[in-house]
């Protein structure tokens, strides 16, 4: 686990409160670093909140978002291609519905567990809160690696999978959307086994759908349309723009993707991609239709781009993208994937701005550096909340049987997107932390749950 700093930028008067309340999340949690650690993280930005509000300290308040309303862990057999049955675990972990259904994504993964759900489901109450729309937090998955496996082997565990899951999904219950390891195609086979099981079509159940099956437009590209959206604003507030930046991007999925897309879009020229094998650099710039190529069409690794791009690409197998020196960094892959030692990199290499495209994917000794350095550093639940808002405007278009155009839900997703960075970065000021967007995120998601926790009565 990463090194954690105590509570010492907190006023005095909370020191006691905020160290009890994380020692009880250590003693009650225990083997759970990540969800610690996210816990961590937004109790340390607290202070301030409290000092303003301390009616946000009594009945247990933190304490009640800090457990989890219901968590639900399953057995998920399933029958690989030869015959054989195999096990999997799967989790649903319904985090807080103050403000709307839970919502959150499902990750097929090896390294999900317990903890991994709980700090995704988590980070999601306060994401979503910050999009300003209702919806709750949840988050779900399984440790099953669909890396490697058909067609039909990914297509029996959804069914599977879906066999436990249905009876605790509903459209003003618990919506589940796509996350590493579940793209449109695992919602499908979800979606599929929902509506045989049920006889109901009801798309109101999962987002991410595929757009003649009750899916929204803009879905796919959203989170990474909505990153590259919030770092733009970032860097507007230092008084400059995306064009002809140069950014290094991590990973090579859904969200790393569409980063890339946006980024080019706005003028900033891409020169890293990266799985979990290893990255390339293109001087020329990412050539985006051969990444989707390899990575959506063919599913396969990123070794495969510098043969088939000629001589500016280069496969890199071992050491990681923030080596490469950048203007802006958005790491897209997956948590505690940048720490201190690539952040001091970063900014020895006079890195402006790092977004957060993944889920918590920089390590806190990394954000320290980052911000002592002066970086503008933006966290993953408000620059990457673009996805949640898009499967939100999903869910809108459901219940009204409506489809909107591309254009119309890119408009909303830009506004929302601009939002979230004004209200981060306004409660930042407000707050006596200026252009720091970790406070400011995790203040304005925190008051907006606790507000509507405190009207709802002890529940
Ligand atoms: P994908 O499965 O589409 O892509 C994940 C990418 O990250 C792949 O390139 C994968 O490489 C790489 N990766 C995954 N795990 C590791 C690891 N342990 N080490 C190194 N690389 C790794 O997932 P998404 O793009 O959807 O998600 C990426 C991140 O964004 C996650 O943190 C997710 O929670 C977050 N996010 C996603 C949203 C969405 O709408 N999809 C919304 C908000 C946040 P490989 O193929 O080798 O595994």
């Amino acid at each position: 686990m990463p090194h954690v700093t105590p509570f010492d930028s907190s006023p005095a008067s909370h020191l006691p409160i905020l160290q009890r309340i994380y020692s009880d999340t250590l003693h009650r949690n225990p083997g759970e670093p990540e969800f610690h650690q996210s816990v961590h993280e937004v109790l340390t930005s607290l202070a301030p909140a409290l000092s303003a509000h301390p009616e946000f300290t009594e009945t247990g308040l933190i304490e009640r978002m800090i457990e989890p309303e219901r968590q639900i862990i399953f057995r998920v057999p399933w029958q690989d291609d030869s015959g054989k049955t195999l096990v999997n675990r799967g989790f649903r972990v319904e985090f807080n519905s103050t403000l709307g259904p839970y919502k959150g994504g499902l990750r097929f993964h090896p390294s999900v567990n317990l903890g991994v759900v709980k700090f995704l489901g988590f980070e999601q109450t306060f994401k979503n809160a910050l999009t300003g729309l209702n919806i709750g937090g949840g988050k779900g998955g399984s440790d099953f690696n669909p890396r490697g496996r058909s067609v039909e082997e990914v297509m029996r565990f959804c069914q599977s999978f879906m066999i436990e899951l249905h009876r605790h999904l509903g459209e003003h219950t618990d919506v589940p959307a796509g996350d590493i390891g579940v793209s449109s195609r695992e919602i499908g086979f979800l979606f599929g086994q929902y509506r045989r099981i049920t006889n109901r079509w009801e798309p109101g159940v999962l987002t991410g759908k595929g757009r003649e099956w009750g899916g929204s437009e803009a879905r796919t590209q959203a989170t990474g349309y909505g990153s590259v959206l919030f770092l733009e604003q970032m860097l507007k507030m230092r008084g400059e723009d995306l064009d002809g930046q140069r950014i290094t991007v991590s990973g090579s999925g859904n969200v790393a993707i569409y980063s890339i897309a946006k980024a080019q879009e706005l003028g900033a020229h891409v020169i890293t991609a990266s799985d979990s094998d290893g990255y390339v650099i293109d001087e020329k710039g990412i050539n985006l239709e051969l990444l989707k190529q390899i990575k959506e069409v063919e599913r396969g690794r990123i070794s495969a781009y510098p043969s088939r791009q000629g001589g500016s690409a280069r496969y890199v197998p071992t050491g990681c993208v923030w080596n490469v020196p950048a203007d802006a960094a958005l790491p897209s892959a997956t948590q505690n994937e940048l720490d201190s030692a690539a952040a001091a990199t970063l900014v020895n290499n006079g890195v402006k701005a790092v977004a957060e495209g993944a889920n918590m994917p920089t390590t806190p000794d990394a954000i320290h550096v980052l911000q002592q350095a002066g970086v503008a550093f933006g966290p993953g639940k408000a620059v990457n909340a673009g996805g949640v808002a898009a499967s939100a405007l999903e869910m809108q278009q459901n219940s009204g049987r409506e489809i909107w155009a591309f254009d119309q839900v890119e408009e909303e997703l830009a506004a929302i997107m601009c939002r979230i960075h004004n209200t981060c970065y306004e409660t930042a000021n407000q707050y006596g932390a200026p252009g720091d967007y970790v406070v400011g995120a995790n203040i304005a998601g925190f008051e907006r749950v606790a507000a509507g926790m405190l009207a709802q009565g002890i529940v």
